[in-house]
């Protein structure tokens, strides 16, 4: 048996290889010949048989052991490879998001308010009941500030509550201020309200106010048709209707050309025409005496916008819903 010649032949290959992949066959093939070897052993004489058994399992070890030693370098090989940063080859793209519909909505108002001589003012979230009511001229006993059942103002510890209204950032930006002032303060706002498709518990508003010596209506007037041909880029009408606010007077309610139908009536105006876009007023005498204002001197107007609204009319979302869903599906169209 030429066993010696065989482990020679089995080194050299294993020397020779250049991939795992090879490494193993030769390691396989080498086993088999030493399997063969084996089994001719049972034909030999006993003398022959310790001696040629004893070189068979010394050309195991050694087949293991190189074949061990060789693996090892080629898998340090191999991750080096891997580890070779090659900057000529081509980027993984990166996945990037996009900005929420209301995002984009608040900020386009923003830009278009602050062309106009807007200021744009934030307030805290969370609010104390001076700030989100009694300053606004809103008594005890009216029916948002209950906080049992009737009322939809989401109550905290200790008095404080959820905002209901971003028109809280008014009270506290003129207690700080004096006029003439000219503020837009956008926001989240918080109510007990059953979800269907268009109630939400959290939305967005834009408060404005203006405090000057000579305001009137009419520059509010002037400045809400503005604002609209600039956010829905097309002409748009406005209407006023009488309201009551506790704290304008007078108050209205502002509605606005229908985006859909453009004011032939469809289903969204409930064929009438028009769409509710927010409410608005003269700043009440009484609000501006809670904040140290004359109200002989200054006069001014407020109003308040639902900045989720406006997103829903200008994208034509049928469903407040999906703002919140956090559905890929809906985020990635914008
Ligand atoms: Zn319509």
């Amino acid at each position: 048996m030429e066993i010696k010649k065989e482990k020679a032949k089995i080194l050299k290959k294993i020397k020779e290889t250049k991939s795992l992949k090879e490494l193993d066959e030769v390691f396989k093939e080498a086993q088999n010949e030493i399997k063969n070897f084996t089994q001719k052993l049972k034909k030999l004489s006993l003398k022959q048989r310790k001696k040629f058994g004893k070189e068979i399992n010394e050309l195991k070890e050694k087949l293991e052991k190189e074949y061990r030693a060789k693996k090892q370098v080629l898998q340090e090989k191999t991750k080096e490879k891997k580890e070779f940063f090659d900057v000529t080859a081509p980027g993984k793209k990166i996945e990037l998001g996009s900005f929420h519909p209301i995002t984009l909505v608040k900020n386009r108002a923003e830009e278009i308010f602050q062309s106009l001589g807007f200021e744009i003012i934030l307030g805290p979230e969370i609010e104390d009941e001076w700030h989100n009511f009694d300053a606004l001229n809103i008594p005890p006993d009216h029916p948002a500030r209950d906080v049992l059942s009737l009322g939809k103002t989401f109550y905290l510890e200790e008095k404080k509550l959820m905002r209901s209204h971003t028109s809280s950032v008014q009270i506290r930006y003129m207690e700080k201020n004096n006029p003439p002032l000219k503020i837009v303060a956008p926001g989240k706002v918080f109510r007990k309200d059953a979800i269907d498709a268009t109630h939400e518990i959290e939305f967005w508003q834009l408060e404005g106010l203006m405090v000057d010596k000579k305001i009137s209506v009419a520059n509010f007037k002037a400045i809400m048709e503005e604002f609209l041909k600039r956010f829905f880029e097309k002409e748009m009408k406005i209407r006023l209707r009488p309201s009551y606010f506790p704290f304008t007077e007078p108050s209205f309610e502002v509605d606005i050309s229908c985006v859909i139908c453009g004011g032939k009536g469809c289903q969204t105006c409930k064929e009438s025409g028009w769409i509710e876009a927010g409410g608005a007023g003269m700043v009440h005498p009484q609000v501006f005496r809670n904040c140290k204002i004359d109200p002989k001197e200054w006069q001014g107007f407020a109003f308040g916008m639902g900045l989720t609204r406006l997103t829903m009319l200008k994208y034509k979302i049928p469903d407040i819903r999906y703002f919140h869903s956090g559905d890929l599906r809906f985020l990635k169209q914008f």
